[in-house]
């Protein structure tokens, strides 16, 4: 017998053949999706990852294959060889790009059996995601995975092709590390040798590609792993990929314009065009109009409405007359019923000190003037859903979540970010009647790209009482508000940026320190003491005094682009194999726990119960 198997030259893969082939031989190899038996006929769909082709065995013209046909199961691994038929007109299938044709097979071999799986990757149902994740090699096996699986490797691949052209050099780090200050919690790895010692796996390589800086790789980028410890969020992963770069001597432009470039050639990857430059905001004129640091510009801004009120009005309505008082605007939602008013409440979760008027009509009727200027200041058409959040005038109660100094800011930003928060509660709620969530094929109402910058350089932890960086401590401050590290480290703004996608914070930067003065400074606004600063990055702030030259970078979430270019809901939809909220790993079962003998030879001893 032929051993078809070795014969390349007739090798084609499930979802090729079209009409042009028909009389040509050919090879198959797949496994069956379905078989259907139609007596001395036997139609078996044959699929891998390109797509499914069908397999005809007649019993007149070769009952032999024709048998070993019958024994066929779904997912079992087949080679078939045979002749490219052209179909009937009257048996095309138009739902396939093989559909024109069918291969008549002249011999058939089984090359594996496979048990009834749990699921089929050809239903039309999904199982639940823990049966999905616990058979993922049968999950990934569906169309939607498999193409989910190959856009993710055409977009790191376009990214890698962009920034090896733009000269930059894709360096590994280690992964077995010390501590990153991202500010999550570590992933530790016990040393043997040194029994006690623990390495950390990497946040981010942050300290890295700094020191690469250092070195003389002027341009550093690596699509990397990256480990933290966190407990998890929707749209989170215990290990999750960056792309992550750093350059010398940018300005922050310079950075942008290389990210811009390689989120062009991803999405151009996928087929999507899109422009840069893309817009920019400062992050205090992102949280006056958007009320979030990660705006959502597919709907209008909010609108500041203080003005159209006289004092006695915000004196009857009990808000404050210092205070924002903001309009948000949502388009065509119409007018709501009473019950769809009080489902509103709800959705304003703010914890006090903000008031929300959800009744704009009765706003109207009591304050018609004022509800006059308010229309046209927002650019409200009638079928527009308007509400309003403001400040109640019961002063102390003001809780800001992002703690920025000075003191009148802070509550200024309470109630910008309680409406932020109702404005996309309410965009999502109504997005079935404003429209503006879905696709409309124009990228540039698809995909609302923006730089949000100059940062705040520190948060307030309230839990430590205590300054915290709001990106990392390797941030640059701006130069202007060097004098206010100490005196009024809230006002102090950073050379720092995001870079924003439909809502979605796709990565951070910032231009960094790489003045050893500086960097020690930072340390002790940041409450570390010399000793514990040089405990923790004495490394660096050593590597620091050896020409260090300026530098700065960010890194992108390469699991969040994938998502939204496959349209996917969850991260879990792009990872080829993901964690549960729980971090587990359901196929492998991990973690585990490990041997006593190993656990003594780590000289770790695990506390029962
Ligand atoms: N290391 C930072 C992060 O993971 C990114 C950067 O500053 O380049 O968010």
């Amino acid at each position: 017998m032929l051993d078809f198997l070795g014969d390349l030259r007739r090798t084609h893969m499930c979802g090729v053949l079209r009409a042009s082939d028909a009389g040509k031989k050919a090879v198959l190899m797949g496994w069956v999706n379905r078989r259907r038996d139609l007596g001395n006929l036997i139609f078996i769909d044959l699929r891998d990852r390109t797509g499914v082709t069908q397999v005809v065995c007649n019993k007149e013209l070769n009952p032999a294959i024709h048998e070993k046909a019958g024994q066929l199961r779904n997912e079992y691994v087949v080679a078939a060889l045979g002749t490219v038929k052209q179909r009937d007109p009257n048996t095309v299938n138009k739902n396939i790009p093989t559909g024109e044709v069918e291969l008549v097979a002249d011999e058939l071999r089984i090359l594996n059996e496979a048990k009834q799986p749990p699921f089929l990757p050809g239903d039309t149902v999904l199982p639940n995601e823990e049966l999905r994740l616990k058979y993922r090699y049968i999950d990934l096996r569906r169309e939607a995975m498999q193409f989910n699986i190959e856009l993710r490797h055409k977009v790191a691949i376009a990214i890698r092709t962009y920034l090896a052209t733009q000269g930059f050099f894709e360096v590994e780090t280690p992964f077995m590390t010390r501590s990153t200050p991202e500010g999550a919690r570590d992933y530790l790895v016990p040393s043997r040798v040194q029994p006690g010692s623990f390495y950390a796996l990497p946040q981010s390589p942050q300290l890295f590609k700094q020191i690469l800086m250092i070195s003389g790789f002027d341009k550093y980028f690596q699509i990397v792993r990256c480990f933290r410890d966190e407990d998890l969020r929707a749209d989170r992963q215990p290990e999750f990929t960056q792309i992550d770069l750093e350059m010398s001597y940018p300005q922050p432009e310079r950075v942008w314009e290389v990210v811009e470039g390689f989120l062009s050639a991803a999405f151009k990857a996928t087929g999507i065009e899109i422009k840069p430059p893309f817009p920019r905001m400062t992050y205090d004129e992102a949280i006056r109009k958007y009320g979030s640091d990660k705006p959502d510009m597919r709907l209008p801004e909010m609108t500041d409405v203080r003005e159209a009120f006289a004092p006695e009005n915000l004196a009857t309505l009990g808000v404050s007359a210092t205070l924002p008082v903001v309009a948000i605007r949502i388009p065509k939602v119409g007018e709501l019923s009473r019950k769809e008013r009080d489902d509103i409440k709800p959705l304003f979760t703010a914890k006090g000190g903000s008031k929300l008027f959800e009744d704009f009509k009765r706003l109207e009727k009591n304050f018609p003037e004022a509800a006059s200027k308010i229309r046209p200041k927002t650019g409200a058409q009638p079928d527009d859903l308007l509400v309003i959040v403001s400040g109640d005038n019961k002063p102390g109660e003001h809780k800001s979540a992002g703690g920025v100094k000075p003191e009148v800011k802070q509550h200024d930003h309470a109630v910008y970010t309680a409406a932020g928060l109702l404005r996309i509660a309410l965009a999502q709620k109504y997005a079935d009647r404003h429209g503006a969530f879905k696709k409309t094929g124009n990228p540039e109402k698809d995909f609302r790209f923006l730089w949000v910058t100059d940062f705040p350089m520190f948060e307030w932890d309230e839990d430590g009482k205590r300054w915290a960086a709001a990106h990392h401590p390797f941030t640059s401050p701006h130069e202007r508000d060097m004098d206010k590290l100490q005196s009024d480290p809230g006002a102090v703004r950073a050379l720092a940026y995001d870079v924003v996608l439909n809502g979605t914070e796709l990565g951070s930067g910032s231009i960094r320190i790489h003045r050893q003065d500086i960097q020690t400074k930072i340390f002790h606004a940041l409450g570390m003491t010399e000793e514990e600063a040089r405990a923790r990055f004495g490394f660096f702030l050593e590597a620091l005094e050896y020409g260090t030259p300026p530098h700065g970078g960010i890194a992108l979430g390469l699991d969040r682009i994938v998502m939204i270019l496959a349209g996917a809901e969850s991260l879990r939809e792009v990872i080829p194999f993901p964690k549960t909220a729980r971090a587990v790993d359901l196929m492998v079962d991990a973690p585990t726990p490990v041997s006593d003998a190993q656990l003594k030879e780590l000289g770790i001893q695990v506390k029962k119960g």
